[in-house]
């Protein structure tokens, strides 16, 4: 399938003894918004850190849009945008710096970034901060900066770490709009989330995982809730039962 935007096989990771991400295997589709859901603990986030090449997998392979993240490297990160659960924001940098430092880092010149980044400045209410030190915004700040920098390289898929964790009402809309907005243009995601609600009213398909292993990946619809109850009631049943 040509389509196939991420195609992960058989992750695994140990940190010593311990089983963080069971064989996790999963591809992901243009105009897919894949919610990656579990408990604490469950390795989503280790999950997340092999896919984006930060954390070398024990054993497994990644591939974004056919570039192999450990053959091809710089091809298969120009696939994607990552934005991580502590924003890795840049001491010392202004907003508008860092977004154009961001975007150096993908080839695209200083005045493209800021053209590009425009329309999510002032989405996100940054236009008053942006000439200001980054590394001096609040969490929810530094979130949809740290979205807006990644991306204006204009990435087929996004990988979110638990985006909208501190932001405020308004930032969560935005930040809502802008992933169906960008999905809707032939992208995906995959987003780490603990809001059940959001993922259900987001999400076209969601992967559950508790204890590194991989237990359900779902399309959910309308159909599927109106037999299933909402996401929560479904994602409680399958995580207390294993
Ligand atoms: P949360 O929802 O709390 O953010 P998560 O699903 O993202 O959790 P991970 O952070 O991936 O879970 O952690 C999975 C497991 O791996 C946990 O048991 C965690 O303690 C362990 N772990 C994560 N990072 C490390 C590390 N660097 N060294 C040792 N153990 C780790």
């Amino acid at each position: 399938m040509t389509n196939v935007l991420l195609r992960a096989d058989e992750l695994h990771q140990n940190y010593g003894s311990l089983v963080a991400v069971n064989n996790f295997s999963a591809n992901i589709h243009a105009g897919e918004l894949v919610g990656l859901l579990g408990p604490n603990g469950a390795g989503k986030s280790t999950t997340l850190r092999m896919l984006t090449g930060l954390l070398q997998p024990s054993k497994g392979r990644v591939a974004f849009n056919g570039y192999d993240i450990t053959d091809d490297p710089i091809d298969a990160r120009r696939q994607f945008g990552y934005v991580a659960e502590q924003p890795m924001i840049i001491p010392y940098l202004t907003g508008i710096e860092y977004v154009e430092f961001v975007a150096g880092m993908y080839g695209i010149d200083g005045k493209t970034a800021k053209r590009r980044a425009e329309p999510y400045i002032e989405r996100f209410h940054l236009t008053d901060a942006i000439h200001k030190r980054a590394d001096k915004y609040s969490h929810g700040m530094q979130q949809k900066l740290a979205l807006t920098a990644q991306l204006v390289h204009e990435p087929r898929l996004l990988l979110a770490d638990e985006p909208t964790v501190g932001l405020d009402p308004d930032g969560t809309v935005e930040m809502q709009r802008t992933f169906r907005e960008y999905v809707a243009a032939g992208n995906s995601i995959l987003l780490s989330t603990h809001l059940l609600d959001m993922a259900e009213g987001l999400c076209n398909r969601v992967l559950i995982l508790s204890n590194g292993i991989l237990l359900d990946d779902q399309l959910i619809d309308d159909s599927w809730l109106h037999q299933h109850g909402t996401l929560q009631d479904y994602f409680f049943k399958l995580t207390r039962e294993n």
